[in-house]
């Protein structure tokens, strides 16, 4: 059984950096920044993250802490997503990494273990180290020519680096290596029921107050729609897919995640469910085009370790381009119609050939763009008139 979560973007969230968590309860969904591992002893190695197509080092897009305590493997669990930055590469990749209960890093009020060197610029492995202060660790040549150009390491060479970098020269190491850091809160999706009746209390709230039109809500919608079908610059059907996909963020605009989230059953639910048509497809992509939607065989296929059939996991929404620092107006700008994430529906934890369990297993992102040109500029202009924040 499964229950729809809604990722949203929270403003006002403590430190996020993985230095600041000290225990698992405190590990964050979040947006960009450095990743939080699980596997403190080993960070993923930059190999596992250079786009295929570009070479250059993709940044994580999402981490999602996913623990299942129904499956003793994932008592921890976290999923990371990586995304090249250059919009024309389209470029992702996906990783699963879990822990049981009993294990050497974490538990759920402390940090056991002292991590392994990371890259002092964006977190991953740190492999290579400077050879000036044998001090900063580097995962990559790349990220070395980071530190000395933008962090001026040719100048501070045999000085703390954290200490005599300065927020400036961080801030533009940031910019460059990652997407910015945002974290994200989740919520189960309300039903259409509840989606509307919380809309009418709205209304009723703002008739009472100032004469406001009924009809308000109903008509700006409208209004978007037409936006959608009749934007003058081009001549696109819009598919099915697309307005179904229109239809079921109305619910919740601002959703930047829809997340297929095991659930405990009970009776109760069940016979609720059964009732409910709408239901039985809740867990499933919600995607934004026809066109191009994944087929099981050759672009999900099975779970690499236990030959299982991958399942949709969570998918992510591209209302979440609107709270990038990106420039949008560069047609080399990053982008995305959807990201689902299809991953081992066991969560199995394979083991190397002496016995360690693997620190992390890849699974599937797919993407899939809007279907036609012009489309994703409308849609989001849409999306951000509906109450989606830019961020500043
Ligand atoms: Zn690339
Ligand atoms: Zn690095
Ligand atoms: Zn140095
Ligand atoms: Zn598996």
């Amino acid at each position: 059984m499964f229950e729809v979560a809604l990722g949203y973007i929270e403003r006002n969230s403590d430190s996020l950096h993985p230095d600041a968590i000290t225990n698992a309860d405190d590990i964050p969904h979040k947006v960009g920044g450095r990743p939080t591992w699980l596997h403190r002893n080993s960070p993923l190695d930059v190999e596992h993250v250079t786009c295929s197509k570009c070479q250059s080092i993709m940044p994580m897009l999402v981490q999602l802490y996913t623990p299942d305590d129904e499956v003793p493997e994932a008592y921890f669990r976290m999923v990371y997503l990586f995304a090249c930055k250059n919009g024309t590469c389209k470029s992702f990749k996906c990783f699963r990494s879990q822990l049981p209960e009993s294990n050497t890093h974490w538990c759920q009020n402390a940090v056991l273990s002292k991590s392994a060197p990371v890259c002092q610029i964006c977190g991953l492995k740190g492999s290579k180290v400077c050879t000036g202060c044998k001090a900063v660790n580097y995962c990559s040549k790349a990220h070395q020519a980071v530190a000395w150009k933008l962090g001026k390491h040719s100048t501070t060479c045999g000085t703390d680096f954290q200490t005599t970098i300065g927020d400036a020269a961080w801030e533009a190491i940031k910019k460059e290596v990652e997407f910015n850091e945002l974290e994200i809160v989740t919520e189960v999706e309300p039903t259409e029921k509840e989606a509307a009746a919380s809309k009418m209390n709205v209304m009723d709230v703002e008739s009472q107050l100032g004469g406001a039109n009924l009809n308000m809500t109903e008509q700006e919608q409208e209004e978007a729609d037409e936006d959608i079908r009749d934007a003058p610059d081009t001549e696109v059907d819009v598919d099915d897919a697309f307005l179904k996909f229109q239809k079921r963020i109305e619910r919740e605009p601002q959703q930047v995640l829809r997340w297929a989230r095991r659930r405990l059953e009970d009776e109760e639910d069940v016979m609720e469910d059964a009732d409910d048509d709408e239901e039985e497809t809740d867990h499933q992509v919600l995607w934004v085009s026809e066109q191009d939607k994944p087929k099981q065989d050759s672009d999900i296929g099975v779970c690499s370790y236990c030959q299982k059939p991958r399942e949709f996991e969570f998918q992510i929404m591209p209302t979440l381009l609107t709270y990038l620092t990106i420039d949008h107006a560069s047609d080399k700008a990053f982008d995305f119609g959807t990201v689902a994430i299809y991953s081992c529906p066991d969560h199995c934890q394979p083991v190397d050939t002496t016995g360690v369990p693997l620190p992390y297993m890849p699974e599937v992102a797919f993407h899939q763009n809007f279907s036609a040109n012009g489309l994703n500029d409308r849609i989001k202009n849409v999306l951000l008139g509906r109450g989606a924040e830019i961020p500043q």
